[in-house]
């Protein structure tokens, strides 16, 4: 599932390539994603020009003139393309075309369709569901040991689902999680509620630097992200735990675990992320690593 790194490189990309352009028409493909299209979008969207391509936590914010704007998340499963002006592209599952006035194109293909496209004037952007609940966007406040502590004291929440908590800090997911863990040498089933001030300093500046990196890299890909010129991420092979159970741990040799924590997969080092003495700091040497194709 693409997490915020892999958003942010999306939102960047349109951005560069699609920011400027007016929308001459739009064709959708009747098919509901986690909610519907809604039928009057193609109307709705005519004539109208991209003015600025934003992000908030795993929701892409593309915003028109004349106060409407795309709210977008890419659900489990979910690409935009950007198509040249002419380029011809035979591809299923492809939910919205976006036509620009100057050829290019703009796709919304999900196979599995736990994507989302709606309609929300802009200026009630702020009062949307999905957006108002949202805990901060890490990247845009970069996170604080103190702020994080203060957000889960007295949290029996094991650590590994509180980063997870979008309510809490909004973007992280199963993958980084993990690898914020690794980083941190913290066990991912502490209680949230029972880490020390300097352990949470480990977590918020693990949560600074991974992220940085996996933007850097232009995210990472398991089986359907990929950058709106249809590229896969780089940065799988700067993975450290994620995806690893068995494979020898970069740091130690241990190899990695894998646990199922609120049905979602955890990896971690039993050794490197094992006690409870405070927090160890796991500086992996940069091999990358060698990675089962999926
Ligand atoms: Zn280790």
């Amino acid at each position: 599932m693409p997490e915020l790194p892999e958003v942010e490189t999306v939102r960047r990309m349109l951005d560069e390539s699609v920011r400027g352009l007016t929308i001459r028409s739009v064709a959708l493909s009747g098919h509901r994603l986690r909610e519907p299209i809604p039928a009057t979008l193609p109307r709705r969207l005519r004539g109208r020009t991209i003015e600025r391509v934003e992000r908030t936590a795993k929701y892409l914010l593309i915003g028109l003139d004349r106060d409407l704007t795309i709210l977008s998340h890419l659900g489990m499963s979910g690409r935009w393309l950007v198509l040249s002006p002419g380029q011809r592209l035979t591809l299923p599952h492809v939910h919205a075309r976006i036509r620009f006035t100057d050829g290019t194109g703009l796709w919304f293909q999900d196979v599995r369709r736990f994507g989302l496209l709606r309609l929300v004037p802009t200026a009630d952007l702020g009062r949307d569901p999905a957006l108002a609940r949202l805990g901060p966007d890490p990247v845009a406040e970069p996170p604080t040991g103190a702020g994080l502590r203060a957000v889960a004291r007295g949290s029996r929440m094991a650590v590994k689902t509180f980063l997870m908590d979008q309510r809490r800090i909004a973007g992280l997911g199963n993958i980084y999680a993990s690898e914020v863990l690794h980083r941190a040498g913290l066990d991912p089933r502490r209680h949230a509620g029972g880490l020390a001030p300097g352990e949470w300093e480990a977590v918020a500046a693990e949560i600074r630097a991974v992220l940085a990196e996996a933007i850097a890299g232009m995210g990472t890909t398991f089986s359907t992200y990929r950058t709106v010129w249809g590229e896969p991420g780089r940065y799988g092979e700067s993975l450290r735990v994620y995806d690893r159970a068995n494979e020898p741990c970069h740091r130690c040799g241990t190899p990695i675990r894998r646990i199922v924590q609120g049905q979602r997969s955890t990896f971690y080092c039993p050794s490197c992320q094992g006690g409870r003495s405070g927090p160890r700091r796991a500086r992996a040497p940069r091999t990358p690593a060698t990675r089962r194709a999926r």
